[in-house]
């Protein structure tokens, strides 16, 4: 009875965290093994995130040089490496910690990542993004519908629940998209303006009207019925560019929609969709609506500009 009274002799372990890993930690424990003590024989998970690090961002751990799960137990003097998402070496298959990754990526954002939802939304990605989720809110939902949510969150994303998520380690909103592409390798899934900036809906391409103005003789006179903002395109860009941008043109490209332009176009009074808009020929040809909230995207100098800002950071559009 006595020996279990005694109290438990503490272990200890060299830990050594490689690449992005060493973001989590103390400054004095980047880049260099370190030692590292604990009470009774926890959990390799239960280490690695008490010393900051969430699972979400560990592909491999290895133990004296063996692969080992998240529940492997330490006894101490081991000597544990831990490698991120895409470390540069060929790991079998087995070997991964990660669950497979979800066949057709799709997110769910923490609350302050509004601009890095419409990005994502501009590129084709399903993105569920609203500023009043609550963590229960947003775990429930990446594990009910098997969504990726990104947060810089590590509390959020040390949750034993969820399953697929990731840390943005960058600040800006572009830079941040460049993590994601990366990480999840979505460049080549890019499929631009197939989404709502503003709402995530679908977004349809608009044919010309039945009574709208023969495409091969457009009228400089034809105008959108609409007011004001539309008017101030540049027609010389539109006519040319095949995929459609957003609409109106706003002066900051990077602005998220939903929150410097709340009235989203909707039905007209009694309810009827609204018709295609009346554009010269060639440039209805390349409207499109959001099946969702009605906003109506087209091409126009703000496009330019647009990709030329995601082309800073390397993707293309
Ligand atoms: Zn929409």
């Amino acid at each position: 009875m006595a020996s279990l009274l005694r109290p438990c002799p503490q272990s200890s372990c060299e830990f050594r965290f490689y690449e992005e890993l060493g973001d989590f930690l103390a400054p004095e424990r980047r880049k260099r093994s370190f030692t590292h003590a604990f009470d009774g024989t926890p959990s390799v998970k239960d280490r690695i995130e008490s010393l900051g690090v969430p699972h979400t961002e560990v592909d491999l751990i290895l133990v004296d040089d063996e692969p080992v799960p998240f529940t492997h137990r330490l006894t101490g003097g081991e000597r544990v490496a831990v490698y991120p998402m895409f470390e540069r070496f060929e790991l079998g298959e087995g070997n991964r910690l990660r669950p497979r990754p979800l066949r057709e990526p799709r997110f769910v954002l923490d609350v302050h990542l509004g601009r890095l939802a419409s990005y994502l939304r501009l590129l084709g990605f399903d993105t569920l993004y609203r500023n009043d989720y609550d963590d229960d809110e947003l775990l429930m939902i990446s594990c009910t519908q098997h969504r990726i949510l990104l947060s810089r969150d590590t509390g959020l994303l040390k949750r034993s629940a969820l399953t697929h998520g990731a840390f943005l380690h960058a600040t800006d909103p572009r830079r941040q998209l460049r993590e994601v592409c990366d990480r999840f390798q979505l460049d080549a899934r890019i499929d631009p303006f197939t989404r709502c900036a503003r709402c995530n809906g679908e977004v349809e391409r608009l044919g010309v009207a039945p009574d709208e103005h023969d495409p091969d003789r457009p009228s400089p006179r034809q105008r959108d019925p609409d007011s004001g903002e539309r008017e101030r395109r540049d027609p010389g860009n539109a006519p040319q560019r095949r995929d459609p941008g957003r609409a109106p043109p706003e002066r900051d490209p990077e602005t998220p929609p939903e929150v410097r332009n709340p009235t989203p176009p909707g039905p007209d009074k009694r309810g009827r969709a609204i018709p295609p808009l009346r554009m010269p020929g060639e440039l209805a040809g390349s409207l499109s609506r959001c099946r969702a909230c009605g906003q109506i995207y087209w091409p126009g100098s703000h496009l330019s500009r647009l990709r030329q800002r995601l082309a800073e950071v390397g993707v293309a559009i």
